[in-house]
């Protein structure tokens, strides 16, 4: 693999480095603000410099996807109210699958009647109709399963009448302990090991098929409001339309040392699959562009809307978020991406010597070369009597 030389003409040596102290990680702001935005659904660890309230708030600025280029839209915009969050599916009806599509006509409808209420609010609005239509389309199934019971041998259609009654108890009965409660999954996997009980095999298969036809979220607009109202604004977005929103991502695999994320576009994270983004600029020739173009927006946030920020020392913050994103890049392309950071006027030393020490820790061996380079790179950014621990 070919690594760039390191020459007087790389990015790094554009910009003068400051021996001031750095900023401290901050404490997180304590008001309401973090309450409101930290639902979003990414569990992995994230670098304790850039937690979850800075880069969501970075990403409420407007983002460019680092891969597609397209802008990106923060998931918390899908908690506001539902006459807002439904524009941001207009546009994209036609790709939209015929439920989802459903789902936007009946929150479409009943969006103006209640202008306060979100996405999530208006399934709950319709979700007491909703469960008694699904309880009459579950009946239905488990009627059919009754009159397969008559078929059966005595003691095995009994069996099978008992197995149905729960059944019904579990939908019925609304206060029974939640995991007790009605899951489609698991009353298959119930019937089914019933119907490999049963001797005569050709009952045996309609039992099977039968229950199969119990409905899901994907083909009864009922089942499908019971299944989403009881979920997060973000995810009922998600569901209906994913290709927009911006979705974290680690450049380097946490399992390999990485530990810095990138917001990217959900459509891009989820087509990826397996790739890591680290190997998805092999594939896409833009991506390098594309990424340069995420970085001078994130250079324009931190030289005009820092004052707009409410992370404390948004400013320092987010200079040292370019700076490690620039270098997680650098490595995870094995030298290949050397994003252009020269926007930035200064790097504080002890940002360097964080970022050295970081750097190190990467354990993929197939880094080490490049590691070796970066390091050298910076460790020639400090002022002279700086030493690295
Ligand atoms: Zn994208």
């Amino acid at each position: 693999m070919r690594i760039l030389p390191v020459s007087i003409n790389s990015n790094f040596n554009k910009y003068n480095v400051q021996s001031q102290t750095p900023v401290k990680a901050a404490p997180p702001p304590t008001d309401t603000f973090v309450k409101s935005i930290d639902t979003v659904n990414f569990s992995a660890k994230l670098d304790e410099r850039f937690p979850k309230y800075f880069l969501k708030e970075l990403l409420k600025f407007g983002l460019p996807c680092p891969v597609c280029n397209k802008d990106m839209i923060p998931l918390e915009r899908l908690c506001e109210p539902a006459l807002e969050t439904l524009k941001f599916f207009t546009p994209h009806l036609d790709e939209m699958t015929p439920m989802n599509k459903l789902m936007y006509q009946k929150m479409s409808e009943l969006a103006p009647l209640h202008p306060e209420k979100n996405i999530q609010e208006l399934l709950g609005i319709m979700q007491p109709e909703a469960e008694k239509a699904l309880i009459f389309e579950q009946r239905e199934i488990l009627d059919g399963l009754n009159f397969l019971s008559r078929d059966l041998p005595e003691t095995k259609g009994k069996e099978l009448r008992k197995l149905i009654g729960k059944t019904f108890e579990e939908i019925f009965n609304v206060d029974i302990d939640v995991d007790k409660r009605f899951k489609r999954k698991r009353t298959i996997a119930k019937f089914d090991k019933f119907a490999k009980s049963v001797k005569d095999k050709e009952i045996a298969e309609k039992i099977i098929h039968t229950i199969r036809q119990l409905p899901t979220s994907d083909v009864s607009p009922n089942a499908y409001i019971v299944k989403y109202a009881t979920r997060d604004p973000e995810n009922i977005g998600m569901k209906m339309f994913a290709d927009d929103f911006g979705t974290l991502e680690h450049i380097i695999p946490e399992s390999q040392g990485g530990s810095v994320v990138i917001w990217e576009c959900s459509a891009d994270n989820a087509a990826r699959g397996a790739i890591s983004i680290r190997n998805q600029h092999a594939l896409n020739p833009n991506m390098a562009e594309n990424l340069q173009t995420h970085i001078n927006k994130l250079i324009d946030i931190h030289d005009n809307e820092w004052p707009n920020f409410k992370t404390p020392n948004a400013k320092s913050k987010l200079k040292e978020y370019i700076f490690a994103l620039r270098n997680e890049f650098f490595i995870a392309s094995n030298g290949k991406i050397d994003l252009d950071i020269s926007g930035l006027k200064s790097i504080p030393a002890m940002v360097i010597k964080y970022e050295i020490n970081r750097i190190r820790a990467i354990n993929n061996p197939r880094f080490n070369k490049v590691k070796k380079i970066c390091t050298e790179e910076l460790c020639r950014l400090l002022p002279r009597k700086s030493s690295i621990t």
